[in-house]
């Protein structure tokens, strides 16, 4: 008689350095600590209600069903709308995708367009999921590593040193987590010109883009001429719109790929939850909903700058003032410690859970992110903590 085998070992899969500090927290917090969560990009505000009652109507109205692959028509259009009054990008209802996060589709425009053995150039400091999808799909990171006296501000030079005849895309990120940085109109051209003088793909993750301060403005790389055929324009609306648990995000898609994309969708998730995309709408399109998240982005503004106040008085601190997005990234070299210990410290002295840099690319060990989307009571509560702090 033979034994049954064990069964065989899994591939390696890198986890999601965030979600991982997230495990600590609860654990801290199941064993009775008390933690002040700057570590997690979750907006503080419920789901405004306009958004649930309209989620409410569709389920009762029946919307519990597959929908189409590339979803409602009335969602898409809503979507569409959207992109073309807020961002400027022109697209066609057709074009785009109503898919369940921005993180699946980010995820389904790269798979739509990388095989194995091809490159893709991520500008650091970058997001964490960005190398784990590319190296998922056999693909290789080619990363730009703009200079932080120049505030992380990229050139067409930059970008052309790390691409070959097997880059396949450029993946964006404005604003950008973890800086913070909106990209501006010299960035955008630099990616034309670069796509000029090699075919590559622009995927373009914007779920930020209405996460603004100081009236900075928001340049979508699609709205160039140039990279209109080109670009993915991801969205979502988990941070904008405080829905983070509904799943719901949509991209933009070049025609070209959309074959691709469609068979990609078809066979990973089949379709959004008919529910939310109706809900989706709502959040799109409604102008009570757009009063209720500039009244957000107005509260995270003031979180922001009193985040960025308490890290300036903290030695050794350098914290740089974002222009959007929902996180304050922080030189930390010149306490002498990595971002790792800072990041170690700042939870066991002062309970305040950060991310430490090198969870952004592995430059950036002197360097940590700390975000400012949870409640104000936690916010000044971390501000006190760090008033007092000092590294153990
Ligand atoms: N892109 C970036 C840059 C993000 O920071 C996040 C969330 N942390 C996402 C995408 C994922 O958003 P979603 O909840 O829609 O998957």
């Amino acid at each position: 008689m033979t034994t049954l085998q064990a069964p065989p070992t899994a591939r390696p899969v890198p986890k999601s350095a965030t979600y991982e500090i997230g495990r600590r927290v609860a654990a801290m917090r199941a064993a009775g600590k008390t933690v002040l969560d700057l570590a997690t990009g979750e907006p503080s505000f419920a789901t405004p209600t306009r958004i649930v009652e309209a989620a409410e109507q569709a389920l009762r109205d029946g919307y519990t069903r597959y929908t189409p692959s590339a979803g409602l028509p009335e969602a898409r259009a809503a979507a569409a709308e959207a992109l073309t009054r807020d961002h400027g990008v022109d697209v066609p209802s057709s074009r785009v995708y109503v898919v369940p996060s921005a993180k699946y589709g980010v995820y389904a425009s790269l798979a739509a367009i990388l095989e194995p053995g091809d490159e893709v150039v991520v500008v650091g400091p970058h997001w964490v999921s960005y190398e784990p999808m590319i190296t998922l799909l056999s693909a290789t990171v080619r990363r730009v590593l703009p200079d932080a006296a120049t505030g992380y501000r990229f050139d067409s030079t930059e970008l052309l040193a790390v691409m070959s005849d097997r880059t396949r895309a450029i993946v964006l990120n404005t604003p950008g987590n973890p800086t913070g940085r909106v990209l501006d109109e010299g960035e955008i051209t630099a990616v034309a010109e670069a796509c000029r003088r090699s075919s590559c793909w622009v995927v373009s993750d914007e779920i930020y883009a209405q996460i603004r301060f100081d009236g900075v403005q928001h340049r979508a790389p699609a709205a160039h001429q140039e990279l209109a055929d080109r670009t993915f324009t991801i969205g979502g609306l988990s941070k904008s719109h405080a829905m983070p648990g509904w799943r719901i995000g949509y991209i933009a898609a070049p025609e070209s790929a959309q074959e691709a994309l469609d068979g990609f969708i078809q066979n990973s998730v089949g379709c959004a939850p008919a529910f939310v995309q109706r809900a989706s709408i709502v959040a799109l399109s409604d102008s009570g909903v757009q009063d209720e998240i500039g009244a957000m982005v107005h509260e995270y503004g003031r979180r922001r700058d009193e985040l960025c106040s308490a890290l300036d008085t903290v030695p050794g601190f350098q914290p740089s003032v974002p222009e959007g997005a929902l996180y304050v990234w922080a030189d930390v070299s010149a306490t002498g410690l990595s971002g790792t210990k800072v990041a170690e410290s700042l939870l066991d002295v002062a309970g305040i859970a950060v991310v430490p840099g090198e969870a952004f690319g592995p430059e950036y060990a002197d360097h940590i992110r700390l975000t400012y989307a949870p409640s104000a009571a936690v916010v000044s509560a971390a501000c006190r903590a760090l008033a007092v702090w000092t590294p153990r």
